[in-house]
């Protein structure tokens, strides 16, 4: 995997598509972009880029970007949908002013439009079923068979559309087909469907409406109607934009630029709206924003801030090639704004208790801890110290190999800004064989983890006051998939059991009252965010967002 770094950003072509543009006053100075998201899903990852891309491209050129949604789909779109896309593109940190469209508003010129094409012999009312379409269509190899319909007199034609739209017929029966060329090389121009009889209601027309405009012929004409400089696309449009040009051309009409870039795709992700919805439904998931789940919703629940993601979508650049990006490198870029900005506790998700012996019995002390040592204006807080205390199962070993610097019989260690410990027993349960309690002892000396004599310590290890700490719901989340790429075959085969576990961790009280939503990093433990939506008062739940261990790092060290 090639390193994507600051020096190596791969340049945005499209930036020296509008560069140019500007140069030769081609939009009169204009830059107008626009997200057309189809309200039929929650947006995910690869929508982010799309959106940093439009929204982005506008910002730097003191240009517009516009949100439209391309509702011409009645019966798989809700408002639910059309909401939560306006949150997400929000959160981003993105606005699209006053420029709030819908193609559905554009219904009445559409029907204009075709009427026009209608009327110049362009296109033409057909009474091919779905089936006879599809078999008259041809092959990539073979040219399509003309429709009988294909010469109806205008006149005829104009009143066969108006029946249509007055619900004279039924679902399936007529459609209003572009006469372009059975014969073309490219099948889009094989005389597209432009409108279909739907007798169904939309979100927003309600039952004015029982005849849709398809995509394609909305698509280029919304563009067109509002005046959209850059139409930005993902590349499997790119045939359809002859089909965009001959609509545009043979209607006279405002005529913007499309431009084609690759799709995010990113591994152990699917990102088809249709498979994110059948997870939805079949309750694979808990739902749309299932902290696992790559929809924008899911990512935020699980901890990731707008700024990582928008650093993201910038370092991956725009290319016009597919390919797949490493989730580890998403990651990577929200540990960077983490490590950063989140403030660091202490949390025990294995909790072995540690006794220390020599330590008084009803002793509270307070030691100092570092919020961030990134960022030392965010400051200190006190830790209360006790006898008992919590650390990680997997930092003490009866029988440690070589170079474990972690607590093992006879060996010391450095419990993070408070003691130096060195453990004399431990308990073991006979029957399970399980460590259920270490015994320490401490040196006084060594208060806020140094010690007088220079003596040094090889380990040191995170820890909770027992008497203080507080038990909350912890959920571990790894891949949904654990093949590399899930969207090809059967996706529910690559599901990974070990998704999402539970454990109940002790951590500091100071986290007691973490803010629904607040980010932390748990010390040599990861980053961790406050549940939205289960955290109660007083009682939050945490989402692990990533493990400290950064593998896409390491991956590029290697080379
Ligand atoms: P899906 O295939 O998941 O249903 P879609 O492309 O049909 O996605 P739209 O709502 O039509 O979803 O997408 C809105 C915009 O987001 C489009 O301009 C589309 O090109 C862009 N987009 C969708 N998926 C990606 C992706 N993976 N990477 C970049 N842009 C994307
Ligand atoms: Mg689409």
């Amino acid at each position: 995997m090639p390193e994507i770094n600051e020096s190596t950003v791969p340049t945005n072509f499209i930036k020296k598509i509008i560069d140019d543009d500007l140069l030769t006053n081609k939009w009169g100075g204009r830059v107008n972009t626009r997200f057309p998201p189809e309200p039929n899903g929650y947006l995910h990852i690869g929508h982010a880029k799309s959106i940093c891309l439009n929204f982005g491209l506008a910002n730097e050129y003191k240009g517009l970007c516009n949100l439209r949604f391309d509702d011409t789909n009645p019966s798989k779109e809700e408002t639910e949908y059309v909401d939560s896309i306006m949150e997400d593109v929000r959160w981003l940190g993105f606005d699209w002013v006053d420029r709030l469209y819908y193609a559905s508003d554009y219904f009445d010129k559409l029907y204009d439009y075709a009427v026009q094409l209608v009327k110049e012999g362009k296109a033409y009312v057909c009474d091919l079923n779905a089936n006879q379409m599809r078999e008259t269509r041809g092959t990539l190899t073979e040219p399509g068979i003309d429709s009988p319909y294909r010469n109806r007199s205008v006149e005829e034609n104009l009143d066969l559309f108006d029946r249509m739209k007055k619900g004279e017929y039924e679902e399936g029966s007529k459609t209003l087909r572009a006469k372009i060329d059975m014969a073309s090389g490219n099948l889009n121009m094989r005389d597209p469907v432009i409108y279909r009889i739907l007798k169904v209601d939309h979100h927003r027309t309600g039952d004015k409406w029982c005849i849709y405009p398809m995509y394609d012929f909305t698509h280029c004409l919304s563009d067109s109607i509002e005046h959209i400089t850059h139409s930005i696309c993902t590349l499997e449009f790119e045939d359809h934009r002859p089909l965009y040009d001959w609509f545009l051309d043979e209607l006279g009409a405002y005529h913007p630029q499309q431009i084609e870039f690759a799709r995010l795709n990113l591994s152990y992700t699917l990102m088809s709206k249709r498979k994110l919805l059948a997870l939805v439904e079949e309750k694979i998931v808990s739902g749309w924003d299932d902290p696992r789940m790559p929809t924008i919703c899911g990512l935020r629940r699980r901890g990731y801030t707008p700024e990582a993601i928008r650093d993201f979508a910038e370092r991956i650049g725009v290319a016009k090639k597919d390919s797949t990006v490493d989730f580890a490198f998403l990651e990577h870029c929200i540990r960077e704004d983490l490590n950063k900005h989140a403030p660091r506790v202490m949390g025990i998700l294995n909790p072995l208790k540690v006794v220390i012996d020599n330590y008084p019995d009803d002793l509270v002390e307070e030691v100092e801890a570092i919020n961030n040592p990134e960022d030392l204006t965010m400051g200190t807080r006190k830790l209360p110290f006790s006898k008992v205390l919590y650390i990680e199962k997997d930092d003490f070993m009866v029988d440690p190999p070589k170079k474990y610097y972690r607590l093992a019989p006879g060996n010391e260690v450095r419990l993070r800004y408070a003691y130096y410990i060195k453990c004399v027993d431990y308990v073991k349960d006979e029957k399970s064989g399980e460590i259920t309690e270490v015994h320490c002892t401490y040196d006084p000396e060594t208060k806020g983890g140094s010690s007088p004599d220079g003596r040094k310590v090889q380990g040191t290890i995170h820890w909770v006051s027992a008497p203080h700490a507080i038990d909350s719901e912890v959920r571990l989340y790894d891949h949904l998939f654990n093949a590399e790429n899930p969207g090809e075959g059967d996706y529910k085969q690559y599901l990974n059991p070990d998704s999402l576990k539970i454990v109940i961790a002790k951590l500091e009280h100071s986290l007691k009252d973490a803010e629904p939503g607040s980010r932390w990093q748990f010390e040599r433990v990861g980053y961790f965010c406050a549940d939205n939506k289960d955290s109660l008062p007083g009682k939050p739940v945490f989402n692990r967002t990533v493990t400290l261990k950064d593998t896409w790092a390491k991956i590029v060290k290697k080379g």
